[in-house]
């Protein structure tokens, strides 16, 4: 297993999960890019949003649920967040397993 992503997940690599559930759970961004930057990530390895099945649907809610409470125990549910997933090269996503950024904690600008 080369993913390290699966590695937390499997627990092989200690990692504190801020809340998780049945399916997916929530890290800390080891390098951030706001005051808060959390991942969303499923158990299950997806390589990206473009493996994304229509029986994922209900994943895919719970990710951004999940992303939404995380959000609010941040404190930042009032002041606004974003949510981004990265699928593919141009798509900037350097991990190969499905997650979800919890982006806030200062004002965020462009898409760039
Ligand atoms: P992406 O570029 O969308 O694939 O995002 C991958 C994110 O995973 C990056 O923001 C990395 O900083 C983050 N990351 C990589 N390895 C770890 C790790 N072991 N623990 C927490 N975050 C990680
Ligand atoms: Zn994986």
């Amino acid at each position: 297993m080369n993913c390290i992503f699966c590695k937390i997940a499997a627990g092989t690599t200690p990692t504190d999960f801020l809340a998780y559930d049945d399916n997916v759970f929530v890290i800390h961004d080891v390098n951030p890019q706001a005051p808060v930057h959390l991942l969303v990530i499923p158990f299950q390895h997806i390589q990206s949003m473009d493996e994304v099945a229509p029986h994922d649907a209900e994943l895919l809610g719970r990710m951004a649920l999940l992303a939404k409470s995380a959000a609010t125990a941040a404190g930042i549910g009032d002041q606004g967040y974003r949510l981004v997933i990265n699928c593919g090269e141009d798509g900037g996503q350097t991990v190969g397993h499905l997650h979800m950024h919890v982006l806030g904690g200062r004002q965020l600008l462009g898409l760039g």
